[in-house]
């Protein structure tokens, strides 16, 4: 039941200034919206509404001005919703609007049209017109989070996008963008359920195509079974202080694929893992995958071959600033042979000079580049320059990202040695290791 206005009810649920419901119902609104939308299997939608650049108005036509300004955009909003749908004042010159059972793009259209209605119509007080725009963040259960304070965290960050891309706009986040905590929670659960796994793609001579090696990489199985992939969860892993974890999972695993020699006296194929500067920082997981290697390799090989197959991908900065730190860290695996490539080269990241600091054996290119190179004459003077350095230092070249005939044919022409992507193959999630093979601990 709602208070009547001017009730003890009513004040203390309503801003005084707006008549709107305050922040504290607000929260018991949208509390008692969540529990009835879980319950139900239903959706809703928040928008978060903040006033531009509201300070030039409080200094350009004084303070009780920007009270009347306020109270009218207020009712504007209420104008642009029907029940059920319901706005309150959220804070200073931010409004918080419930919608139960709105889906993603049916907000987005109410969100587009509070902004039109309230750029549209200057706010007219005592002869003055003052120009007002808003910007809004969207918000929508369960896509966007599945607990209130997330999905208020995620309308802020989206309001905030607005904002930074200009104002007088509305904007919603999309994906796992802005949506940390949502992803922690999913990739502990997973962790915790050993649906962490990695999926593996074949990496590939360009001349001979032969198989030369395997590329693994994360994925997070989920509930449902769809597969998320390493891009869409490895930023909060390692903000969040998980990524070792899942490092340590991702090299079990492909340690446990190795083996020590190829078919017929060709050489060992090569196990390709990524991992973080994070995991180099824990020595007792680096320890464990160390005599895993050991245990593993010294079992599946025939004692003649002493080629360890795990090469470790590299691409943080973290390593590269600090190379002398990065070597000790990356000790104890250089002890066990394993190998190291630099990732992602030719990208963002990459600096000539730890090719001379640092032990690298293979040189991966970046698969941006990699896709540029049949149309543009200048990548192909890049990747040439790269290819030549790489063989002067002995250096293995690898490209990432080949998914055609063409670029295969450029990459063979300009040298570069190995090369993987969906035109060999697409990566896959493995059926797990007999359990005499399997040596996962944790
Ligand atoms: P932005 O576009 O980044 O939101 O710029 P802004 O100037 O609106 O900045 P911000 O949201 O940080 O500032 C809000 C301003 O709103 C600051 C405060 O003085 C003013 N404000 C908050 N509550 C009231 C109120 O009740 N009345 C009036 N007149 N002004 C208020
Ligand atoms: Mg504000
Ligand atoms: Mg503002």
């Amino acid at each position: 039941m709602r208070a009547e206005p001017g009730s003890l009810a009513f004040r203390a649920s309503h801003d005084a200034l707006t008549t709107l419901p305050n922040r504290a119902c607000l929260q018991e609104r949208l509390a008692s919206l969540h529990h009835s939308a879980k319950k139900h299997g239903a959706t809703y939608s928040l928008l978060l509404l903040d006033l531009d650049h509201f300070k030039v108005v409080n200094d350009r036509f004084g303070h009780a001005t920007g009270d009347q300004v306020l109270v009218q955009v207020g009712r504007r909003i209420v104008r642009n919703l029907r029940e059920p749908n319901s706005v309150g004042r959220w804070g200073g010159e931010e409004f918080l609007c419930l919608l139960p059972e709105v889906n993603r793009p049916a907000a987005e259209k109410i969100a587009e049209r509070i902004r039109v209605g309230i750029e549209a119509w200057p706010v007219e007080f005592q002869g003055r017109r003052i120009p007002v725009t808003s910007s809004i963040g969207v918000a929508t259960f369960p896509n966007d989070g599945r607990h209130p304070d997330v999905l208020l965290a995620k309308a802020d960050t989206a309001l905030y996008e607005a904002k930074r891309a200009g104002r007088n706009r509305i904007r919603s986040i999309r994906g796992q963008v802005g949506n940390m905590f949502e992803t922690a929670r999913i990739i502990e659960k997973s962790l915790r359920e050993d649906r962490v796994r990695p999926a593996y793609q074949a990496v590939v001579d360009l001349v001979s195509g032969e198989v030369r090696g395997t590329q693994a990489m994360a994925r997070v199985e989920l509930d449902d079974h769809r597969v998320m992939e390493a891009a869409s969860f490895i930023p909060a892993a390692e903000q969040l202080h998980l990524v070792h974890r899942i490092d340590h999972r991702i090299l079990l695993d492909a340690i446990m694929r190795c083996t020590t020699r190829g078919p017929n006296d060709k050489p060992t194929p090569a196990m390709f893992v990524n991992i973080s500067a994070d995991f180099l920082h824990h020595s007792d997981l680096v320890e464990e995958i160390r005599a895993t290697l050991e245990r593993q390799c010294v079992r599946s090989g025939d004692g003649r071959d002493d080629v360890n197959p795990l090469v470790i991908e590299i691409t943080e900065r973290r390593f590269m600033d600090d190379t002398k730190t990065a070597n000790e860290w990356l000790q104890p695996l250089l002890d066990a042979g394993v190998r190291i490539a630099i990732d992602d080269f030719g990208g963002g990241a990459s600096s000539l000079g730890y090719l001379i600091e640092l032990p690298i054996s293979f040189i991966k290119l970046e698969g941006t580049l990699v896709r540029r190179v049949r149309h543009e004459r200048r990548v192909r003077s890049i990747l040439k320059g790269i290819r030549q350095l790489a063989s002067d230092l002995g250096i293995t070249t690898v490209a990432e990202g080949i998914e055609n005939q063409e670029t295969l044919e450029v990459l063979r022409e300009i040298g570069v040695d190995w090369g993987q992507g969906f035109y060999f193959s697409r990566p896959a999630i493995q059926p797990r290791q007999g359990p005499g093979n399997r040596m996962i601990t944790r």
